[in-house]
């Protein structure tokens, strides 16, 4: 472990790592092989789940610390990071706002990688985040290597989130908590443009529409309720161990 780091703040965030898979898997978004990533405080280097530990019962001791060329630094004995670990680390080395990365395979959002003529756009008002845009990467192999994942960074560029052609999202946060929160709005607004395109024609958001909803959201306080929520459902389902909660427990700090 980088000497930086004190083994409480690793701990720390080891849990939240693991809560937001686990979370994210309970409220059906996750799926068997996504994956979440946060940087750690020495920045220059992250935590990111074993290749084959499930995303159901995923424990902090399956998670990797690895440096931004995906060297491992420490963690369990055997097994090693997942494949596309290159998401994550050129991600993170790219964006100095970035600390948290998800990258998953949404069933309803990757349909509009697939078609032509629609385009997944901000249609609810919380999709104000990916008012830049939400970019298709063209490239539809797994993004396993470094090249790859400069390649996939540069399709996101200053954005918030890029779409996989074929394959799926990668979402960019500036913590766990915000991550987890963003997820949820993404996937919600993708099923909002879908349902809306049997209904008639969808109309997104206009520049103006997100422009004025983002000058008046406290996105950190949003962020602590819907952590706070998603927590409660996590330690009643059991998906959460309660003996995490108090880490776990929401702040602002956005
Ligand atoms: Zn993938």
């Amino acid at each position: 472990m980088p000497d930086t780091l004190s083994n409480s703040t690793v701990e720390r965030f080891k849990i939240e790592v693991a809560a937001c898979t686990r979370l994210l898997n309970n409220e059906g978004i996750l799926g068997y092989s996504g994956h979440v990533s946060v940087r750690l405080p020495d920045r220059e280097s992250l935590l990111i789940q074993s290749f084959d530990a499930s995303r159901n019962d995923l424990s902090p001791e399956d998670l990797f610390i690895v440096d931004l060329d995906g060297n491992v630094l420490d963690g369990p004995s055997e097994g090693r990071p997942v494949n596309e670990v290159e998401i994550h680390s050129e991600v993170l080395r790219a964006r100095d706002d970035v600390n948290a990365v998800l990258h998953y395979h949404p069933e309803i959002a990757t349909l509009f990688t697939m078609t032509e003529g629609i385009e997944l756009k901000p249609m609810k008002n919380h999709a104000y985040r990916w008012a830049s845009g939400i970019p298709t990467h063209p490239e539809s192999w797994h993004i396993d290597t470094k090249e790859r994942g400069e390649a996939m960074t540069r399709t996101l560029g200053n954005h918030n989130a890029v779409m996989l052609r074929s394959h799926g999202a990668v979402i960019v946060s500036e913590n766990i908590p915000a991550l987890m929160v963003d997820a949820v709005h993404f996937d919600e607004n993708a099923k909002a443009m879908y349902d809306s395109a049997q209904v008639g024609k969808p109309i997104p958001l206009s520049p103006e529409e997100t422009a004025e909803f983002a000058a008046n959201f406290k996105r950190d306080k949003h962020a602590v309720k819907l952590w706070r929520y998603f927590l409660s459902r996590g330690l009643e389902t059991g998906a959460i161990p309660k003996e995490w909660g108090e880490t776990l427990a929401p702040t602002e700090r956005v």
